[in-house]
C-alpha cells in the first residue's frame, strides 16, 4: 500500500510527521483534533474521510484536554471547553465519532490511537512551539503514520518557507495564489458512520483541573462554532461595509470580534474570507478585512514558524534591539511595576480603561492594543522588562492570547517586528516607531471610550 508521503507529500497543506503505510486490519481513521476545534470546514477531517473511504472505515475524532497549558487561565479553558462541548453532536451530524481524553496529548493520543486501532492519525497544523513539540513527540510514540493538515490559514504556510520581513513582502506572494486557495471547504461524510462517543463533559472536567481561577470566564463572550458563525454573519451584514473607515475606533464595535474563535479554531479563516469576498460591500472594505484576516494574520503565523525566537525578546530584529540598547538608560517619564500594570493603576486614564476592559472582558479593540503595548515600553526600566510584562498580561487576560498574533504584535510594539526603522531618533524608543495619545485622539473619541468602560466596570 502507498505510504502517506507517497499519497500526500506534494500537497502544500500537508505535513508528514511520521511516514509509513496505513496499518493493516485497522478499525478506524483517527482524527486528532488540536488546533482546528470544529467539525465543519475542517480540512484535517476531510483528509481523514478521504482515507476512510479508501479503507472503508469509520472516522473518530479525539481531543486531549491537558491541564497544564502554559499561561492559560480558567477564562481561556472555559471558552475552549464551551466549544468542545458542542463537538460530539457536530461531529455526529457528519457521522464522525468523538472521544475526549483528559491529560497530556503526548501520552493520551498514542494510547487512544492504539486502543481505537487507527490506520493513520490525522491532525491539524499548529505553528506554535508547544504544538510542534506535541506533534513531534506524538509521532515518536505512535506505531502508525502521523499527518497534519494546514486548515487554519487561507494560503498554506509551506508556500512561505522563509521568514517574511513585513506585510509588504508577504502580501504580493499571498495575492499571487489567493484565487487558487480561496475555496469553500466541503464537509464530506465517511463511508461508515460511527456512533462512538466517549469521555467526560469538558466543562465539568475543568472542575478537577488545577488552574489559575483568578481570571474568570468573560461574561459576554462564549465559545463555539455556531456562535462564531452567527458573529461572522452579523458583522458582514452590519459592519463590514464601513470596516475600512472604522476598524481603528475603540468607541464603537467595528471589528468582527472573531479573534478568540480563530485562535481556538472554532471557525476557519476560509469561512470568514469567503463571506467577505461574496458580500456586497465597497472594495476598500473587502481589501481592508483581507489585509487583517489574511495578510497580517498569516504574517504572524510565518513569524511563529520561521523565527525560532518568535516568543522571546531575542527574536526581535537586530536593528531594533540595537537602538533599544542605546536608549536603555534614557530616563522614563514613569516606571510602573507588573502589579501596577496588572491592576490598571497607571496615571493614564485611557491605558487604565483599556487594561480594565482586558481584565474583565478578555478583549481589547484593535488600534488600542497598539497604544497599550507601546506605553509599556515607555513605562518600564528596560525593553526586556517591557517584553516580559506585555506577554504575561496579554496571555493571561486575552481569550485570544497565546497565539501567533500575540507574539508578532507585541514584537511590533516593542521591537519593530514587521515594521521599518522610524526616524527621527527619540528617547527610549530610538528608531522604533512610537505611538502616543495624539494618534488615539485622531482615531476615536477617547473620552467616550473611557466612559463606556467605566460605566461597565466602574
Ligand atoms: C499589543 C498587541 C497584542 C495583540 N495580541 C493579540 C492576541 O493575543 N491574539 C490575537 O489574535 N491578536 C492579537 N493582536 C492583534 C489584533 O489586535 C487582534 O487580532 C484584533 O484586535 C482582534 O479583534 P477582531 O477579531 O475584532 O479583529 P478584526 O479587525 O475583525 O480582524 C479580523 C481578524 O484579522 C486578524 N487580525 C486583525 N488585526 C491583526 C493584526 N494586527 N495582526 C494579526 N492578525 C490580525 C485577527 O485574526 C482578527 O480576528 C494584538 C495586537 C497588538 C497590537
Amino acid at each position: 500500500m502507498a505510504t502517506v508521503a507517497d499519497r500526500w507529500g506534494d500537497d502544500a497543506r500537508v505535513e508528514i510527521w511520521r511516514d509509513g503505510e496505513p496499518a493493516a486490519d485497522a478499525s478506524c481513521v483517527m482524527l486528532w483534533v488540536q488546533r482546528s476545534q470544529r467539525a465543519r470546514a475542517n480540512p484535517a477531517s476531510n483528509l481523514a474521510v478521504e482515507l476512510a473511504k479508501e479503507l472503508d472505515l469509520p472516522v473518530i475524532a479525539v481531543f486531549a484536554m491537558t491541564p497544564g497549558f502554559p499561561s492559560a487561565t480558567l477564562r481561556a479553558y472555559h471558552f475552549m471547553a464551551e466549544g468542545l462541548a458542542t463537538l460530539p453532536d457536530d461531529f455526529a451530524a457528519r457521522g464522525i465519532g468523538w472521544q475526549l481524553e483528559i491529560g497530556d496529548p503526548v501520552e493520551r493520543i498514542p494510547a487512544a490511537a492504539r486502543k481505537l486501532g487507527s490506520a493513520v492519525v490525522i491532525t491539524d497544523v499548529n505553528p506554535l512551539r508547544i504544538g510542534r513539540e506535541w506533534r513531534r513527540d506524538v509521532a515518536d510514540a505512535l506505531d502508525v503514520p502521523l499527518v497534519a493538515v494546514d486548515g487554519d490559514v487561507v494560503v498554506p504556510s509551506s508556500l512561505f518557507p522563509k521568514e517574511e520581513y513585513a506585510a509588504r513582502t508577504i502580501r504580493p506572494k499571498i495575492y499571487r495564489v489567493l484565487d487558487e486557495y480561496l475555496h469553500r471547504i466541503p464537509d464530506p461524510l465517511p463511508p461508515v458512520a460511527s456512533s462512538h462517543r466517549e469521555g467526560p463533559d469538558p466543562l465539568a472536567a475543568l472542575d478537577s483541573f488545577d488552574l489559575d481561577r483568578s481570571v474568570a470566564p468573560a461574561p459576554d463572550r462564549h465559545g463555539g462554532s455556531d456562535i462564531a458563525r452567527d458573529r461572522m454573519r452579523t458583522f458582514v451584514a452590519e459592519r463590514l461595509a464601513t470596516y475600512h473607515e472604522d476598524r481603528s475606533r475603540a468607541d464603537i464595535e467595528a471589528g468582527t470580534g472573531l479573534s478568540p474563535y480563530l485562535h481556538f479554531g472554532q471557525i476557519a479563516p476560509m469561512e470568514v474570507a469567503l463571506a467577505v469576498r461574496d458580500a456586497d460591500v465597497p472594495q476598500e472594505a473587502r481589501d481592508s478585512m483581507f489585509n487583517e484576516l489574511i495578510v497580517q494574520r498569516e504574517l504572524s503565523i510565518n513569524n511563529a514558524l520561521r523565527n525560532p525566537d518568535y516568543d522571546r525578546y531575542e527574536g526581535l530584529p537586530d536593528w531594533a534591539r540595537k537602538t533599544l540598547a542605546q536608549h536603555a538608560s534614557d530616563p522614563r517619564p514613569e516606571v510602573y511595576s507588573y502589579e501596577e500594570f496588572d491592576e490598571a493603576r497607571t496615571d493614564d486614564d485611557l491605558w487604565n480603561a483599556a487594561m480594565t476592559q482586558m481584565i474583565h472582558e478578555g478583549f481589547m479593540p484593535n488600534r488600542l492594543r497598539m497604544y497599550w503595548g507601546k506605553q509599556i515600553l515607555r513605562w518600564t526600566e528596560s525593553p526586556q522588562d517591557a517584553w516580559e510584562i506585555a506577554v504575561r498580561l496579554n496571555d493571561r487576560y486575552f481569550i485570544d492570547g497565546r497565539d501567533a498574533n500575540s507574539y508578532a504584535n507585541i514584537a511590533w510594539c516593542i521591537g519593530g517586528r514587521h515594521d521599518r526603522p522610524f526616524g527621527p531618533e527619540r528617547d527610549i524608543f530610538g528608531i522604533v516607531r512610537p505611538m502616543g495619545m495624539g494618534a488615539m485622539k485622531r482615531t476615536f473619541d477617547v473620552k467616550r471610550y473611557i466612559d463606556q468602560v467605566r460605566s461597565r466596570w466602574g
